[in-house]
């Protein structure tokens, strides 16, 4: 039976040293940082998200507000909200719930934040700062899978990475990331379950991340005994959250693995929060952009 990653109490420990960092730019006389959540309206499950990611913010002493915008808006009057955000000096980071309804230009409003206020980690000068090795704002989710490796000291230099999914915020900056380490990488998609080859690819892996959005797609028999599996996928199932992989048959032959909930998630959260206080370094000349 696998060890279980311990998200929480990762994220605790990112959580902890944020705090103290708020706690001393307070003590300098200087205002907090602020994170900015700009979402739709009507879009229950960002709008809890949001909420919570405020909740955790104002914990650690980061400022929190959310601005919802009509359903109405359209993608230039949400360009002109970021042009504004970008604009106000009390403002730290901004972040943009999403997904967005497609008759959204989603890649054109992100383009019109300002990098060194892209707390997601999603602009495309800090995407293509990765590739050079020295992202100051990694993109959240994949920078926590690099810290969770990192707490569990999984050596990657020379190791067989298997990504499952090549999205642009988790799968696409991931493959860099673990190449940036040396790690012989692995990315699939649709198209290689599609031709049939996707168990070929898991089974080789010592380290295995999944991020697709299919809940259990990843079972025991594509894996290897002994495999590293971060699972990334988030699924609301009848109000029950579950991951990609199939828990149960999985951790029978892993060694270490994370769970849904309680794995990648926390970590995510911590990081997005982390990229504040580094945005608000960059804002003060204190951190190389
Ligand atoms: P996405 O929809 O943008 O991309 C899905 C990826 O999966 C694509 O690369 C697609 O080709 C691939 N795919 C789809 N069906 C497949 C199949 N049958 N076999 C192999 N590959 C297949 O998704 P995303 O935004 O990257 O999110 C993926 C999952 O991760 C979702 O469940 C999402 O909720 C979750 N997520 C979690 C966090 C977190 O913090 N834990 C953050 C972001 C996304």
């Amino acid at each position: 039976m696998a060890e279980l990653i311990n998200g929480k109490k990762i994220s605790e420990g990112i959580l902890e040293s944020i705090k103290k960092q708020c706690s001393d730019i307070v003590k300098k006389g200087l205002s907090r940082p602020k994170l900015v959540s700009v979402t739709l309206r009507g879009d229950r499950d960002t709008f809890l998200y949001a909420r919570a990611q405020g909740k955790t913010a104002e914990v650690v002493g980061i400022d929190f507000a959310l601005i919802e915008m009509d359903r109405e808006t359209t993608t230039e009057e949400l360009i002109k909200k970021i042009t504004s955000l970008n604009e106000d000096p009390g403002v730290t980071g901004i972040f943009l719930q999403h997904p967005l309804p497609k008759e959204y230009d989603y890649d054109k409003i992100i383009d019109a934040v300002r990098p060194e206020k892209d707390v997601e980690g999603v602009h495309p000068y800090n995407l293509g700062k990765i590739f050079r090795r020295d992202a100051a704002l990694l993109p959240c989710t994949p920078g926590a899978v690099m810290k969770i490796l990192k707490e569990y000291k999984i050596d990657l230099f020379g190791k067989d990475v298997v990504i499952i999914g090549h999205s642009p915020i988790v799968g696409k900056p991931l493959s860099v990331m673990m190449l940036n380490e040396t790690a012989t990488t692995s990315v699939c998609h649709i198209g290689t379950s599609e031709k049939g080859d996707i168990k070929s690819y898991s089974s080789k892996a010592d380290i295995l991340i999944v991020a697709v959005g299919k809940p259990g797609m990843v079972k025991g028999d594509w894996v290897k005994e002994g495999v590293t599996v971060i699972d990334v996928g988030i699924n609301n199932i009848d109000g029950k959250i579950t991951g990609d992989v199939d828990f149960d048959t999985v951790s029978q032959k892993a060694a270490l693995i994370s769970p849904v909930p309680g794995g990648v998630g926390p970590v995510t959260v911590a990081i997005l929060l982390r990229n504040i206080i580094r945005a608000y370094g960059i804002q003060n000349g204190e951190i190389k952009r």
